[in-house]
């Protein structure tokens, strides 16, 4: 095919045969987020790029290299959004909803854009479920949003394959004190460090300790610690959240050098990460940002949140083979009719059965053909049971019922009786 009929490279099409996954696991997250009291919001895929330069950080990653910025029309540099953190704040601010101190409890999910080296975990158009809290500020809702996490890994099966990593940045004022001190200390090792961490020793300090780079790490080793910094406030918040961790059993590790990529992040930073997907192995991540609404012109709204990556979960799915039987099968009960005369008497019993089974998963089988074709794709449908409307069954005003996975003979059902009859054999989602 030629080069301008491919999709870009890293933004990928979700075919027929992967969206019963994607929607299982969207699905469960969503009914989870209802059940704990979250609302929806719907923002647009694109904003003006001041946006994130200001919310994300100008000496962040994404800001730096990752985003996809183009000039419209108009002349107006607009960007498409790399995360929905910004976005959300833009809307809660620009509707007023967080105003005088309202609780805002709020999700999205969408795709997002980063212009990074595709590989397997890490796409230019991936896909985030995020979260966000406004104007909650104690412990209790950021250990609320782990607690939600923890309980949509054991729903999905992944729990033993996941682990917490846990970390407090501070507020901004214990963090200041701590980065002068992580200056003074790097900038008297500065000849050991590696080129890039030199670099962020000017721009974003904090992002050394999260370096890759061996002789880099090794000085670390005695560099500052966060942990000593913490002022009481905050000291008490990460305290106050481990305690409810504790409670209901949910294991974690201390990682003093989580920092995360974002300049806004503030006390309590997280991540869930895995062993199972290789290099990519953070499939959710998130922390609390109480100076990002006023750094972004509101009035002081305390904020946290977090997001996690579809692509990397639905691939952990698939990795560790959790995934329930019920969704591959798309297909509950297929008719086949023979002749013209039962395709239309077949297109209405259809629609009777419908009215009466909302969710039954009935399909009709189009394109007509021989007994033995239209048995053929109604057994490659999945169903399990086949409907048979030939001369006979029109005669009779019956249809033929038949097991298509082993139980059972084919038996003659009244058309008046279908309804019913199809409600005590197929278990319907
Ligand atoms: P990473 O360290 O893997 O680059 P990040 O810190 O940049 O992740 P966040 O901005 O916190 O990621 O996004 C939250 C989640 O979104 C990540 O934990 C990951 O699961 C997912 N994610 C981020 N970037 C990508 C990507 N390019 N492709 C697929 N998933 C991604
Ligand atoms: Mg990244």
């Amino acid at each position: 095919m030629s080069k301008s009929l491919q999709a870009i490279r890293g933004m990928n099409d979700i075919l027929p045969e992967q969206t019963p996954l994607w929607r299982y696991f969207e699905g469960t997250v969503a009914r989870l987020l209802d059940n704990y009291g979250y609302k929806q919001i719907r923002m647009p895929i694109v904003e003006f790029t001041e946006l994130f330069k200001r919310s994300i950080g100008e000496v962040t990653d994404i800001v730096e290299k990752e985003m996809y910025t183009f000039e419209d029309r108009n002349g107006d540099s607009l960007t498409l959004r790399p995360e929905g953190t910004a976005a959300c704040v833009r809307a809660v601010l620009e509707h007023g909803i967080t105003g005088g101190g309202q609780v805002q409890k709020l999700w999205y999910i969408g795709p997002m854009f980063r212009h990074e080296r595709p590989q397997k975990g890490r796409y230019r158009q991936f896909h985030q479920i995020g979260l966000e809290v406004f104007n909650l500020d104690g412990p209790d809702i950021d250990a609320e949003l782990i607690i939600m996490t923890w309980r949509l890994w054991g729903e999905l099966g992944i729990r033993d394959a996941v682990k917490l990593e846990l970390n407090s940045l501070g507020t901004s004022e214990s963090r200041g004190r701590y980065r002068e001190a992580l200056v003074e200390y790097l900038s008297a090792h500065h000849d050991k460090l590696d080129e890039d961490s030199q670099r962020r020793l000017k721009t974003n300090p904090l992002r050394v300790l999260d370096t890759k780079n061996a002789d880099t790490q090794a000085v670390l080793v005695d560099a500052p610690k966060m942990a000593d910094y913490l002022d009481d406030e905050s000291r008490a918040h990460f305290e106050g959240l481990k305690a409810r961790l504790d409670a209901v059993g949910i294991p974690y590790v201390l990682n003093p050098k989580l920092v995360r990529g974002l300049d806004y992040y503030s006390k309590t930073v997280f991540e869930w990460v895995t062993d199972k997907l290789g290099a990519q192995g953070t499939v959710c991540a998130g922390g609390r940002y109480d100076g990002l609404v006023e750094q972004m012109g509101g009035k002081p709204t305390t904020g946290v949140g977090f997001a996690m990556g579809i692509e990397r979960l639905v691939l952990m799915l698939e990795t560790l083979e959790q995934i329930p039987e019920e969704i591959s099968r798309q297909v509950d009960v297929y008719l086949c009719a023979f002749g013209e005369e039962a395709e239309l008497a077949g297109l209405a019993l259809a629609e009777r059965v419908r009215d009466q089974l909302p969710n039954l998963r009935l399909q009709v089988n189009a394109g007509a053909g021989s007994f033995k074709s239209q048995f053929k794709k109604a057994d490659k449908s999945g169903a399990l049971y086949a409907l048979i409307l030939g001369d006979d069954e029109m005669a009779q005003q019956v249809v033929g019922f038949k097991p298509l996975r082993g139980q059972g003979e084919q038996q003659s059902i009244a058309w008046d009786a279908l309804a019913a009859h199809l409600a005590t054999c197929v278990v319907q989602g």
